[in-house]
């Protein structure tokens, strides 16, 4: 229980870090400094108003000096990630295997919100996550699937990072085919580099199996909800850019979290 409190701590501070991630890299801006303004009048925030969670409930969502409302994303972001570390650690105990779990939380937080807030994946968390991935399935070893059953006499760890990798490079070639029809099809780009890179990371952290049922529900859940939104929000389907990696990247935690 300590274990874990102590982990949805920590997710709480790296869900602070993830929104200034998510709000300077699609920017271009470092993500080290200067510290954090209000983005309304610019004032640097101190530290004690940028505690995550309990600064914005104290300040009733609005900046000390202008009083400009601060978006809920802030909050939202550092609940989640808080939540879904204490999650990791409360199910697998203080392991390598919840290390892991809380690593593909905090890269999947950032590419569903970035992914919602500027349509930009970011290669530091779709590439570094798939580098991420492989590295952690050199430590923990990866449930078996169909590259384990080919491999079935090797060294655990040698069909791990081949379960890994499979998960990346198939997954990822998978969605850039499907990217690559509808392209054809519809005449228009429907998926994004940024997507494949991003299932590549999914790949890297799931395995080839869990990947593929992943991108499944992610489909699934983008083509229900995403056109129930072009409907109830009257947006016009053929130019609306659906945030693909958002759902992607919510299914995945969802697949990872409550089923893998
Ligand atoms: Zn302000």
């Amino acid at each position: 229980m300590t274990e874990a409190v102590l982990a949805g701590l920590a997710g709480l501070i790296i869900g602070s870090f993830l929104n200034v991630c998510i709000y300077r890299m699609p920017r271009d801006l470092s993500v080290v400094r200067p510290r954090s303004g209000c983005p309304s009048c610019g004032t640097p925030i101190a530290w004690y108003d940028n505690i995550p969670l309990v600064s914005y409930l104290l300040l009733g969502g609005r900046c000390r000096r202008c009083r400009a409302a601060i978006s809920m994303r802030y909050p939202l972001v550092e609940l989640a990630v808080g939540l879904l570390f204490f999650a990791a650690v409360w199910t697998q105990g203080p392991t390598v295997e919840a290390v892991k779990l809380c690593v593909f939380a905090a890269v999947m937080v950032e590419l569903v919100v970035s992914d919602l807030d500027s349509r930009i994946l970011p290669d530091e968390f779709t590439l570094g996550g798939a580098a991420a991935g492989l590295l952690f399935a050199a430590l923990t070893p990866m449930p078996p699937g169909i590259v384990g059953l080919l491999l079935a006499e090797r060294h655990w760890r040698l069909v791990s990072v081949a379960e890994s990798a499979a998960g990346a490079l198939i997954g990822s070639a998978a969605l850039w085919t499907v990217g690559w029809l509808y392209l054809r099809i519809r005449g228009r780009e429907g998926l994004g580099l940024g997507d494949v890179k991003m299932m590549a990371a999914i790949g890297a952290f799931l395995g080839l199996h869990r990947a593929f049922v992943a991108l499944m529900l992610g489909s699934i859940a983008g083509s229900v909800i995403g056109l129930l939104f072009i409907l109830l929000a009257r947006k016009d389907a053929s130019t609306y850019e659906l945030p693909y990696g958002s759902f992607l990247g919510a299914a995945a935690v969802a697949y990872a979290f409550l089923l893998g």
